[in-house]
């Protein structure tokens, strides 16, 4: 609805009720016409009637005399007053034939039917008068009543009328009828008593009657009558003709007393009081004229009353239409140029004009737009300029931010092409210095062909030097390892107390060497861990190993444990050694940082140590520091997560997608994640980790897409939708943060881990099987990642650690052992290792598969020793195949380069490993283990 349909909505009530006030006050004043019309055709009745009285009343008063005379009196006079009347009888009679007498009432319409019925009958009251058969009285009788009749008319009239004007008007006139009415009965009476000298008493009682009702007619005049009517009556009622009236009235009332009529004679009482009559009549027309006057003068009246009225009111709708039409256009004619002005803005239009300069409400609309529109164009221009320098910015900054993520990727795949050169060249190294190992121990056991004291001492300096280098490659392989993340991680309840007792135990012998005692503290309350129990207790050793290594002699070494707020072990190696001065504090956990100042105090050692328990904590959601004065000692702490924290993510293998790259990510976020969950809400480096998160957020799924492009991935698009449901809700809880840092909101964080993302990598794990066969697009795809190879299975090989850990079997009979392996040396060197084993082992070296599962035929082996790598059937296929046919005979896999998958299938396949090159020691151990787990399924050597 627009504003003008409004606008009238709103005034057309208003203009309906004014239109009904003007149309009521219309009806009445044409009602009051009408009306007057109506009084004004009573009027006109008046005078006929009037008039007919006057005749009859004359005619009457003839008749009287006449009969009374015997026909002497008036016989003359009487046809013409007869002729008189009869005028005014055919003109009243005209009148009522006009007259519309149902238009006023019932009442008159049967006074006037009655008079004319009685009119009908003067000509047969004529005839008995003309023939002198009818009395005075019987003639009187007929005209008093006719008379009568007709001065009812005239009463009715004055009930008829609703104009108090009028009505007093028709009442005074009537007054005067009546009276001269009675004036005429008075001269008939009159004329009867002075024709016979003699007022009997009825005439004569009459006769004063009719004076005394003269008297009230005049009464009622008077009242009825305006001033100038009563002085008009008194003017004309005067002289000589009335006095000898009153005069002869005189003689008339005295004349019971006075016996004598005073000789009136009746001619001349009936000719002067017929005067008297006529000076009334006068009055009478006088009042007539004035009823007509005044009936003409009301008529005028309501008719110009009604005209006006419908003037002011015509006058009244004009002006109506004429300010509504006004007050519209004022209204609507400046907002339809404001509309417009509204449109051409909203078409990017800024240069409006609106010529609407009024000081009102819409004037003030028009002028505040204009000014809008003004700031609008001119904070578009500004608008522009920003969007022009952003633009320009923006691409800078992408050219930055590409630049920069470019490098990201670079430093990433730097470091981790320097993991895995470190941990391929440690398998290089080992397997010649395996040889170097083999041979040497092969001359130290030779019983046939002992050595000479020089050279037995050469030998001993051979094997101790290359068991060092051995130490420092598995080392570096083992950290290598942990720092690609390709670290296998195998959660499980740890009783901590029990670790922390046995490497005490184990290590109390190297301590005695120094004089070191250790005080184990970690109270014999439970401390259960959620962790990797092998790891834990490579990381206790570490730090022990250290302690021990870097205290003087007979120091102290106090291991203590509690439980923090977080709900982690937090455990302290405290020595009271040579300290670690305070310049060299940031680099403790750096590898290859090694601070010894002391050049009297030799310590081996390999730099390694400390970064693998950093790594390893943190890959166990676990945390590490120290605190340490140099020549006062160190305290060495390692925090772990507790079974019972259930806030913490660890990733395991079985997060595992298949890509590097994408596990690598997922494993950072879990790390990143849980840092910051531990951390308090006014550490100065939360911010950081944040927003580090945030940014790792990005540029995985960036990654990870991309991956899933050059792959096929059908679910592509869904999987961007999570993607971005992901970022948004971790955004989410960033601006929370953002608003108000709490604790609450970091482990909202944590939270968001373990509900959306860890769920998400399981979701991952979807688009794995469409990387097959795309590894070469995968690896194009990421920016400089050419180094990126598939990396070996050290995982599974055999640490140092591990072999503490081995029990020894019972052996009661010589046991079956085949060893595979297609490169002569390596059997060379493995022969010579075990020859020293022969009276517990029965051992056979092939090369090649089918050799080997050709002897197995001929007698039952306990355990099979096979390398990979092979050119006729490979490794796996042979263990596959004995696991098959001798399911009861041990596999153990001893290579030096296996490739991921394999390691995988194989771990599935309850295998052990070793990986070349390996100790004598260790391989014998590992021997042993096997032969006591021969028909266990499920488990690795490490
Ligand atoms: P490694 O012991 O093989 O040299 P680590 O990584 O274990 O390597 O230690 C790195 C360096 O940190 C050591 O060389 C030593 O200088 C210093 N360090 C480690 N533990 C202690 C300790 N308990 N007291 C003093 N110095 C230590």
């Amino acid at each position: 609805m627009n504003i003008s349909l409004r606008i009238t909505m709103a005034l057309i009530i208003p203009v309906i009720g004014s239109l009904l006030f003007s149309g009521v006050l219309l009806f009445q004043r044409m009602q009051v016409v009408s009306e007057v019309n109506q009084l004004q055709k009573l009027t006109s009745l008046v005078p006929v009637v009037s008039a007919m009285v006057h005749e009859l009343q004359k005619e009457r008063g003839m008749s009287a005399v006449y009969i009374g005379s015997n026909g002497l009196s008036f016989a003359d006079r009487l046809p013409w007053q007869r002729h008189l009347t009869e005028e005014k009888k055919k003109a009243l009679l005209a009148v009522f034939d006009r007259f519309d007498a149902e238009a006023f009432s019932i009442s008159l319409q049967g006074k006037i039917k009655k008079t004319q019925t009685k009119l009908l009958l003067l000509d047969g009251e004529r005839k008995d008068v003309d023939i002198l058969k009818s009395s005075v009285s019987k003639i009187a009788n007929y005209f008093t009543i006719t008379i009568a009749n007709l001065l009812s008319i005239v009463d009715e009239s004055a009930t008829l009328s609703t104009h108090a004007e009028i009505t007093n008007a028709i009442d005074a006139y009537s007054s005067i009828l009546q009276l001269k009415e009675r004036a005429g009965q008075e001269r008939a009476m009159g004329s009867g008593g002075f024709s016979r000298h003699l007022f009997r008493p009825e005439i004569y009682k009459r006769f004063v009657e009719l004076i005394a009702e003269q008297k009230v007619f005049l009464d009622s005049f008077n009242t009825h009558a305006t001033l100038e009517q009563k002085t008009f009556f008194a003017q004309t009622m005067v002289g000589a003709t009335v006095d000898e009236v009153e005069r002869m009235r005189k003689i008339v009332i005295d004349s019971p007393i006075t016996g004598t009529t005073g000789n009136i004679v009746n001619s001349y009482w009936f000719d002067t009081i017929s005067v008297k009559i006529n000076l009334l009549r006068d009055v009478e027309n006088r009042l007539a004229d004035d009823l007509v006057v005044q009936a003409n003068q009301i008529k005028k009246k309501a008719w110009n009353v009604f005209i006006i009225t419908l003037g002011v009111v015509v006058a009244g709708f004009f002006l109506t239409a004429v300010m509504l039409f006004l007050i519209m256009r004022s209204i609507t004619r400046p907002l339809n140029h404001i509309t417009r002005a509204t449109q051409q803005v909203a078409n990017g239009d800024y240069e409006v004009d609106l010529p609407c300069h009024t000081s009102d409400e819409i004037g003030v609309l028009a002028s505040n737009f204009m000014k809008m529109s003004f700031t609008i164009q001119e904070k578009e221009g500004h608008l522009e300029k920003a969007v022009a320098d952003l633009t320009a910015s923006y691409s800078h900054e992408k050219v930055l931010k590409n630049k920069i993520e470019e490098s990201i990727n670079k430093i990433e795949a730097a470091s981790r092409a320097k993991s895995e050169f470190l941990a391929s060249m440690s398998h290089e190294l080992r397997t010649p210095l395996n040889a170097v190992l083999g041979f040497a121990q092969m001359m130290q056991y030779r019983k046939d062909e002992p050595l000479m004291p020089g050279q037995k001492e050469s030998v001993d300096i051979i094997l101790t030097a290359g068991a060092s280098l051995l130490n420092l490659i598995n080392e570096v392989l083992d950290l290598a390892k942990i720092e690609a993340d390709r670290t296998t991680i195998n959660l499980d309840t740890v009783d901590a107390v029990k670790i922390v007792s046995d490497c005490v135990l184990m290590l109390t012998p190297l301590a005695q060497k120094r004089h070191i005692k250790i005080k184990n503290m970690v109270s014999s309350a439970s401390a259960m861990l959620n962790t990797d129990p092998n790891r834990f207790k490579q990381m206790v050793i570490n730090y022990i190993t250290n302690a021990i290594k870097y205290n003087k002699e007979g120091g102290l070494i106090t291991i203590e444990g509690s439980i923090t707020d977080h709900g982690f072990l937090h455990l302290s190696v405290t020595d009271t050694g040579i300290g670690i001065a305070e310049k060299n504090h940031p680099n403790v956990f750096e590898i290859f940082h090694r601070f010894q100042i002391n050049p009297h105090i030799s310590v081996e050692g390999t730099g390694v140590g400390l970064s693998v328990v950093k790594l390893l904590a943190a890959r166990l959601a676990g945390n590490v520091g120290f605190e340490s004065k140099l020549d006062q000692g160190s305290t060495f702490w390692l925090e772990l997560p507790l079974l019972s924290n259930k806030n913490v993510l660890i990733w395991t293998d079985d997060l595992r997608v298949g890509i590097d790259q994408i596990d690598f990510d997922h494993q950072c976020f879990v790390k990143q994640i849980n840092k910051i969950s531990v951390m308090s809400q006014n550490d100065e480096d939360i911010n950081a980790a944040i927003d580090e998160l945030l940014k790792y957020f990005a540029h995985h799924f960036g990654k990870e897409e991309a991956v899933m492009r050059v792959c096929d991935y059908p679910d592509l698009e869904l999987h961007s939708e999570l993607h971005k449901n992901l970022t948004t809700a971790l955004n989410n809880i960033i601006q929370k943060w953002s608003d108000q840092p709490s604790g609450e909101i970091t482990a909202a964080m944590r939270d968001f881990a373990r509900e959306l993302l860890i769920p998400h990598m399981h979701e991952d794990q979807k688009y794995a099987k469409f990387t097959v066969g795309k590894e070469r697009q995968i690896l194009d795809v990421m920016v400089d990642i050419d180094n990126v190879r598939n990396h070996t299975a050290e995982k599974m090989s055999v640490n140092r650690e591990s072999k503490n850990a081995i029990t020894q079997p019972d052996l009661k009979k010589l046991k079956n052992i085949i060893f595979v392996d297609d490169e002569q040396h390596v059997l060379d060197g493995l022969k010579r290792s075990l020859r020293g084993m022969s009276d517990e082992w029965n051992m056979d070296f092939v090369s090649e598969g089918e050799e080997a599962l050709g002897l197995m035929e001929t007698k039952p082996y306990d355990i099979i020793v096979s390398d990979m790598q092979m050119p006729t059937m490979s490794g796996e296929e042979l263990l596959g195949k004995v696991e098959q046919q001798y399911p009861s005979t041990a596999r153990v896999v001893l290579s030096g380069h296996v490739d991921q998958d394999t390691t995988y299938r194989l771990v599935g396949s309850s295998h052990l490993f070793l990986s070349k090159p390996c100790s004598t020691e260790l391989l014998i151990d590992t021997m042993r283990k096997s032969i006591s787990l021969s028909n266990t399924q499920g488990l690795t050597s490490n």
